[in-house]
């Protein structure tokens, strides 16, 4: 089986025929991560996230695998049904939206939506023989950067109040949802927050209220460092045995995003001028910050990146971008070998928040996407190599 873990292009022919600076997204990439996830969680129902890498051949092959969606904004409602997708695969998980954002959602044919306080559970009152509810609960999470519970959540201790007045609405409660923060360390808040629904729906139960679902949300980590494969299996295992205490019969899922994404795509840019200031080399590349790179700074990652054809001694460098803005640098204490205008500089693990949150400021497009498939593409054969032949990503680890 190939895919980005195992197959390295040939940057300079994929640089000369579709041109600097290119992503370029592995539809292999994406269904290897996508079955390395479902056998680590065999009894939850993945919805892909599609907020990280909302691109068509992202959902052409999850959707061939059998994945189910997880929806927020009327654009990813037009993205799932532009690609045929099942509305019944999908949820939509935004606490926060719009009447239209509902009535849209609704009218494409998704029926589960998430609420987390009682202003979003009114309006769904006009819905509610149409619309079923997750309540979302809060469970914040100091160990990511990306801590989505400062925002989002109703407290624990407030969910059962929630509940009770959502059923005096007459709302439709099918069961509660969490999401404890993006690419986190370790599963234990995964587990905590498990632990503490599983006593809030037999809470619940106790009550009367009955609730079917329970959905663990996202934050599955990849390894940036290394940019080498998860062992995924190893860190769901305590979330396998925490979902043990969930009541028997509760319907399982999970929003998983960049865990699926994030590998499947790479950067390739280009030097396009050097300089040496302060005593360093600063090597000008075509894509940055407010591009291909704009994860650097909204989701608080840094890439792996490297020269792959330059050898030589190395030296503390800085790479930039192409705006006329300070802050578009890339790197500021990486060690590279003495680079030359014209060279290639790759970026991996790219495919999750990055293009995503580009921009195009300085009137700068964004960067086109190739698509390939490296486990099929016939054409596309004679520009990838299977390893070892690549230079190894350790040596050429980063220093910042
Ligand atoms: C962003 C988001 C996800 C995906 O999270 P990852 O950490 O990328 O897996 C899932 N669910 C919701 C509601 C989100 O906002």
């Amino acid at each position: 089986m190939k895919n980005l873990y195992t197959v390295n292009p040939d940057y300079r022919s994929l640089v000369s025929r579709y041109g600097s600076p290119l992503l370029v997204l592995d539809q292999a990439t994406i269904r290897h991560q996508y079955r390395a996830l479902s056998r680590a969680l065999p009894s939850v129902t993945l919805h892909y996230a599609l907020k990280p890498l909302p691109h068509p051949a992202v959902v052409a092959a999850l959707k061939e695998e059998g994945c189910s969606f997880d929806l927020a904004t009327k654009g990813e409602v037009d993205l799932a049904r532009n690609a045929g997708v099942d509305p019944d695969t999908c949820i939509h998980t935004h606490p926060i939206k719009k009447d239209e954002e509902i009535s849209y959602a609704l009218d494409y044919g998704c029926r589960i939506f998430v609420i987390d306080n009682v202003e979003e559970a009114k309006k769904f009152i006009p819905y509610r023989h149409m619309a079923r509810l997750l309540v979302r609960v809060s469970f914040p999470n100091p160990e990511t950067p990306v801590d989505l519970s400062k925002k989002f959540g109703v407290l624990p201790e407030e969910c059962l109040d929630l509940l009770r007045y959502a059923r005096r609405l007459g709302l439709d409660v099918a069961g509660l949802s969490f999401h404890v923060g993006s690419q986190v360390p370790n599963a234990r808040r995964h587990c905590e927050a498990i632990e503490q629904c599983a006593a809030l729906l037999k809470q619940a139960e106790a009550e009367g209220m009955r609730l079917e679902i329970l959905d663990i949300g996202g934050g599955f980590p990849v390894d940036y460092e290394n940019a080498r494969e998860q062992d995924i299996y190893a860190f769901c295992e305590p979330i396998r045995e925490a979902l043990g205490q969930v009541p028997e019969g509760t319907r399982l899922l999970a929003e998983p995003g960049r865990f699926i994404s994030a590998p499947a795509m790479i950067n390739i840019c280009t030097v396009v001028g050097k300089a040496t200031r302060f005593g360093k080399p600063w090597y000008y590349l075509d894509d940055g910050i407010y591009c291909s790179y704009s994860g650097q700074l909204f989701d608080h990652v840094t890439y792996p990146k490297y020269a792959p054809y330059v050898d030589g001694p190395v030296r503390e460098s800085v790479l930039a971008g192409p705006t006329c803005d300070s802050i578009d640098i890339i790197a500021e204490n990486i060690m590279l070998p003495d680079l030359q205008v014209d060279d290639i500089i790759v970026g991996k693990m790219m495919g999750a928040y990055t293009i995503s949150t580009a921009t195009e400021f300085n009137f700068i497009s964004k960067t086109e996407i190739l698509i390939v498939d490296t486990d099929r593409d016939e054409e596309l054969k004679s520009l990838y190599q299977v390893e070892p032949a690549r230079k190894k990503v350790d040596a050429l680890k980063l220093v910042s």
